[in-house]
């Protein structure tokens, strides 16, 4: 057994074992964690310890994961775009395939808390090779995003088998894989896996941290191995309330993901998901921290703010306004408020030359 195996094997799933390490109610976390799994492992329990509510709050079951009626079970109306099971196929030219059930640790707030780590969720050899089928059945589609669950929860050989039969499919120019495992379970990233990943290029790899305190000398190092192994490292943030809703965590947050050379890529706002209305935020907040990022630090670190509609209709990014009025000529305010215009006809473009 591997280390990163071994953590998973000591990682604690269960309300009796979750009293002994943590401030919380034994009866609430046992009647959360029958309808929504429970896993932390010691690596990120620790980091739990030592920072308190933001990561204790993604983590630990919450009974108010129980009374969320306005919530949905599929938001993004995933069941209704599945061709085959597992795998989504939403917009014309790429797809979704979930190829493991399972997770480093379960997030509270999870899109895809219907099923990540119930038993409502089977992935056989046989539903991932009728994935690819599809795949391959559909020249339109040229990139694969490989997700679960957390794909880098497969060992090292059937996450292998599985790259190796996407790239056999001609019409698939890129390979995505999501994972949050650089930032729950770094020791999974090892310089084997790291060798295996290269030889699938272009491969790139969206890993989802959502506070500061998750970048630690262990997941700086994970993140440091893939991109040396040529992999582009984008982040996928979930804006959670009582965890990063504030500009200057998500300033501190995205800063610190460019040192270890992961480029924030989406913030998104948290979806419809049941039994997460406790931690969403309403759009204003979103807005109002994206204000605050945009030119004051480095483009580099400003991710897109982004909705995926409900019912599947797909993402589209939320900008705060910029423009005040659109004529003749462009009417804007400036990052720092200042009016600012821009001749928007080519008569008037030409007239400024
Ligand atoms: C988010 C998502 C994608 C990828 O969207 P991008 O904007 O390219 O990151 C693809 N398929 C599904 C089903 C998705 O939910
Ligand atoms: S790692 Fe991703 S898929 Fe797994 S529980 Fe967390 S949010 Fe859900």
């Amino acid at each position: 057994m591997t280390s990163w195996q071994k953590e998973i094997k000591n990682s604690i799933i269960t309300s009796k074992q979750l009293a002994e390490e943590l401030d919380c109610i034994d009866d609430e976390v046992a009647a959360v964690s029958k309808q929504y799994p429970l896993r932390i492992s010691p690596y990120y329990l620790d980091l739990i310890k030592k920072t308190g509510a933001p990561l204790y709050r993604q983590a630990v079951p919450d009974v108010q994961e129980l009374n969320d009626p306005q919530g949905m079970v599929d938001p993004l109306g995933e069941e209704n775009l599945s061709p085959v099971p597992n795998l989504v196929h939403k917009y014309p030219d790429r797809a979704l395939l979930l190829v493991c059930s399972e997770c480093a640790m379960y997030c509270r707030f999870c899109t895809r808390k219907r099923k990540v780590g119930k038993s409502e969720m089977v992935i056989t050899d046989k539903t991932v090779t009728a994935g690819l089928d599809y795949l391959r059945a559909t020249p339109a589609i040229r990139e694969v995003l490989i997700s679960g669950g957390d794909p880098l929860l497969l060992t090292d050989h059937r996450l292998e088998d599985i790259l190796r039969r996407v790239r056999e499919i001609p019409s698939i120019e890129i390979i995505r894989i999501g994972t949050r495992v650089p930032c729950t379970l770094p020791m999974r990233v090892t310089p084997e896996l790291a060798a295996m990943l290269k030889k699938y290029h272009p491969l790139y790899i969206n890993t989802h941290f959502n506070h500061p305190a998750e970048i630690t000398q262990e997941s700086s190092r994970a993140c440091i191995l893939l991109a040396d192994a040529g992999i582009p490292l984008g982040c996928q943030t979930v804006l959670l309330r009582g965890v990063n809703d504030s500009p200057e965590v998500i300033r501190e947050l995205m800063c610190r993901l460019l040192q270890i050379r992961v480029k924030p890529y989406y913030l998104f706002q948290a979806d419809l998901t049941r039994g997460t209305g406790h931690f969403r935020t309403s759009i204003d907040t979103g807005l109002a921290i994206m204000k605050s990022l945009i030119g004051s630090v480095s483009g580099m670190a400003v991710p897109t703010y982004a909705l995926d509609a409900p019912g599947g209709k797909g993402k589209i990014p939320l900008t705060p306004d910029y423009i005040t009025s659109l004529g003749d000529s462009l009417e804007f305010v400036n990052y720092r408020n200042l009016p600012c215009s821009y001749p928007n006809t080519i008569k008037a473009f030409r007239n400024c030359k």
